[in-house]
């Protein structure tokens, strides 16, 4: 009988259409061991990013023509005499999947099976680059590490709490039954990871909060969070919908679609100009979608990038005010992801429109917030504002750990 050891390294794999990032954890200490990722599989010109906890990260050319080379060249480093943190592959006790869609099949991470792998195939036709590039990922696994149990954790999953009458569009309603539009949510495992740790801060179970999560990055959504459970978000059956991101517009009057069409316009060039040509990047004069290049240059006196700044707290604000309503009333208000974490101005923009929900911003304190935890509204605020860093990799390991805890690996 072998002797059996509880779960402790986790790695956690993110598989894209043409990278593959990865993280190591010791979950019982959660501590992060190593990280790094694989670019340009399937193409020439490839890269190996690897960093080891105590050590700057170093870049190696690579060639991995598919996702199962890519998982290689990452293992390599990981077992590497000089570089490695792991004396064999096989201390690697699971492994949690970044999945992107999982519809409503999925309300929960999973323990992966055939038939988990048979529904996330299923799920791609609603996210078709992400999900099956997700899957060759849980593949590749699958053939390196042949006894070790793979787990899949949605990025739609804390949203699947939304009731009928927050997820439905107004369309026709065989438009849902027949072809599933409707509203589904994503950054799910980021919002999950600041309102549990927002519980923790807070002193109480989060079955016992009323919080808005703002994840802020290059992609951005607000969720409303009561009682624990997510009534409403701000992206919609695909990551386009809600606020204004760094290239993406967010909402907008569906007609200009049919009047840009009308103008000549073909699908896929529309498609092109919402999600990549336009948010902070078309509307900031820049030609970027960077929220840094966009405050430096509002600083300057830009009027065009002032002007976005002001137009992405406008639109956060709108959102934040209706689900402070929806969800009687928030407990506090978390920002987080690249923006909320470390942007001093972007956060001035929304909080400084808060005033009516009785939020104050601290400007002290909200400068001296940068990349870690801290409040940013003053100690007589109705409402706390805080920062509370994501961590979606330590959330992906945290959730293979609950999936699988108890259980001891063989
Ligand atoms: P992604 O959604 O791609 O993960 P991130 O969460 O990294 O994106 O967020 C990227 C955004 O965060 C960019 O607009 C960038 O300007 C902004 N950002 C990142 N770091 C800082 C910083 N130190 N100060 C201000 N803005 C920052």
């Amino acid at each position: 009988m072998p002797t059996k050891r509880p779960i402790d390294k986790i790695l956690v794999i993110n598989s894209g259409s043409s990278s593959l990032k990865f993280m190591l954890f010791s979950i019982t200490t959660e501590t992060m061991l190593a990280k790094g990722l694989v670019e340009r599989i399937g193409d020439v010109g490839g890269n190996l990013v690897y960093q080891r906890d105590d050590e700057p990260k170093t870049e190696q050319a690579v060639n991995a023509e598919n996702h199962g080379k890519a998982l290689a060249l990452a293992c390599n480093m990981l077992v590497d005499e000089q570089r490695g943190v792991l004396a064999s592959l096989k201390d690697v006790d699971a492994i949690g999947h970044r999945v992107v869609h999982g519809a409503e099949e999925f309300s929960d991470s999973v323990i992966v099976t055939d038939d988990v792998k048979n529904s996330i195939k299923q799920c791609a036709a609603l996210a078709p680059l992400h999900n099956l590039a997700n899957l060759d990922g849980i593949v590749a696994c699958e053939t390196v590490f042949p006894n070790v149990p793979n787990t899949a954790v949605f990025d739609t999953a804390f949203h699947q709490t939304m009731p009928k009458h927050a997820f439905m569009y107004a369309l026709p309603l065989k438009f849902y039954d027949e072809f599933h539009i409707r509203k589904y949510g994503f950054h799910g495992t980021s919002h999950k990871f600041v309102a549990q740790e927002a519980a923790k801060l807070l002193g109480k179970p989060l079955e016992e909060l009323n919080l808005i999560t703002c994840h802020l990055g290059n992609g951005s959504s607000v969720a409303a969070i009561k009682n624990g459970k997510v009534l409403d978000t701000t992206m919609g059956m695909t990551p386009l919908q809600g606020l204004i991101m760094g290239t993406r517009c967010g909402d907008l009057d569906p007609a200009i679609i049919f009047f840009l069409a009308r103008k000549g316009m073909t699908i896929d060039e529309i498609d092109d100009l919402m999600n990549k040509q336009s948010g902070l990047k078309g509307i900031n004069g820049l030609g970027t979608g960077d929220m840094r290049d966009t405050v430096n240059a509002a600083a300057r006196g830009k009027a065009a990038a002032q002007n976005a700044l002001e137009m992405f707290g406008h639109r956060i604000a709108l959102y934040i005010g209706g689900y402070h309503t929806l969800i009687g009333g928030a407990d506090a208000i978390i920002f987080t992801g690249g923006i909320g974490e470390n942007s001093v101005p972007g956060r001035k923009a929304i909080v400084s429109r808060l005033a009516a929900l009785g939020c104050k911003l601290d400007d002290a304190k909200n400068s001296a917030a940068a990349g870690e935890f801290g409040y940013i509204s003053t100690d007589d605020s109705a409402i706390p504002a805080i920062v509370i860093p994501t961590n979606e990799e330590l959330m992906i390991a945290r959730e293979t750990y609950r999936l699988l805890g108890g259980a001891a690996i063989s």
